[in-house]
């Protein structure tokens, strides 16, 4: 009998993804599994056909192969003997349907051995809004792996040498067949002689104990742009964790946090800040001095300022983090009402008041107008 397309026997189409065929397969194999149909010789055979294209269509290799050869790619490659050649003793001895997922769901993913990218790090960095605003360098220290200068990061004492893993012969990985109700499958686990590392120590270097890497605590420069703010993250490409089998290092992740200032508000890119004004000087008009992020400046306060008035002064706020100008400082004025005042101090504002029209209350004393209308008259 012709064997039947595998995209077919799973019932999906040549452009299925690898979850699709999963899906497809776990189904199928539910319906005919053995279990489910004792002493039926048409579902056993339908079961053996589904895992056979299970096998090839799950294993992306396999599958281009096929694609490419159809079912003559893997005439002499072995396939019938080693993957789905003896189904002998179907049923047998087969443990129940879940042996059979563990084994095709469970540790098959085969894990990559080429270079990895090492992990990325993260550090805190605290500010004063001043840094932030205008950016600041500094050396953060960061405790990372580093390469073992005792062994040079071979993980081998000085004098010895790291030998190739006899067990693995350095892949880092064993294979091993298990015997199936459907054959024997390869699988492949990693090697318990040298823990994937592909090679093992005749004596591990002393510091590190053949690790080839020492945790340091290691000095990194750090350059952080005007117009940062808290939540920024700032990435220091390449000095994260080394990376494996000859993988670049990760990054290092640097969050701000900016404190809170004692004069300024952040909002944006604007500042703001209060300042007190007598008020003499609300009244009058005056020219007074504002602190700014950098220094003081003098601000005007015009005639009949009232209290809670805002003044911006333009471009003395926090610079844009991407470049585009800077923003402003508001000033908001509040007028502070005189207390522990002098009586002739007293004295003039009562006479305002009158002057202005007031009925000021409480004013048992004579006006001076009248103090000085008493001393005329005598
Ligand atoms: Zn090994
Ligand atoms: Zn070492």
């Amino acid at each position: 009998m012709a064997k039947r397309d595998y995209y077919e026997v799973l019932g999906v189409s040549r452009q299925a993804s690898a979850e699709e065929i999963k899906k497809a397969y776990r189904k199928l194999a539910r319906q005919y599994h053995p279990d489910a149909n004792p002493n039926d010789k048409d579902a056993e055979a339908k079961f053996k056909e589904i895992a056979e294209a299970y096998e090839v269509l799950s294993d992306p290799e396999k599958r281009a192969r096929y694609d490419r050869f159809g079912h003559a790619g893997f005439d002499g490659q072995g396939f019938g003997g080693q993957g789905f050649g003896g189904f002998e003793g179907f049923g047998a001895d087969f443990g129940g349907l879940g042996d059979i997922f563990d084994m095709f769901f469970g540790g098959g993913t085969r894990r990559r051995r080429g270079p990895e990218k090492g992990a990325d790090l993260r550090v805190d960095l605290e500010l004063t809004l001043e840094e932030a605003a205008f950016g600041v360098e500094r050396d953060i220290k960061v405790p990372r792996e580093e390469e073992c200068t005792t062994c040079g990061g071979s993980g081998a004492a000085p004098g010895t040498k790291a030998q190739v893993c006899p067990a693995c012969n350095g892949s880092g990985q064993i294979q091993y067949a298990q015997s199936t109700p459907f054959g024997r499958i390869v699988q492949t686990r990693t090697c318990d002689r040298c823990r994937g590392a592909g090679r093992v120590l005749e004596k591990p270097c002393p510091t590190c104990h053949g690790a080839g890497r020492v945790r340091r605590t290691r000095s990194i420069h750090v350059k952080v742009p005007p117009g940062v703010d808290s939540g920024t993250r700032l990435r220091v490409a390449g000095e994260g964790e080394p990376g494996l089998r000859g993988g670049p290092r990760g990054d290092l992740y640097v969050f701000i946090h900016v404190r809170p200032h004692k004069v300024f508000v952040r909002d944006g890119n604007d500042v703001i800040c209060e300042v007190k004004i007598s008020f003499a000087q609300a009244a009058l008009g005056d020219e007074i001095e504002v602190p700014t992020l950098e220094g003081t400046a003098k601000m005007k306060v015009p005639e009949g300022t009232q209290s809670g008035t805002v003044f911006r002064l333009k471009g003395k706020g926090i610079p844009d983090v991407h470049g585009y100008g800077r923003g402003d400082q508001h000033v908001r004025v509040q007028v502070v009402t005189p207390t522990k005042l002098s009586e002739k101090q007293k004295e003039l504002l009562r006479e305002f008041a009158r002057l202005s029209g007031e009925n000021v209350p409480g004013g048992v004393e004579k006006g001076f107008f009248e103090k000085v209308r008493d001393a005329f008259i005598g």
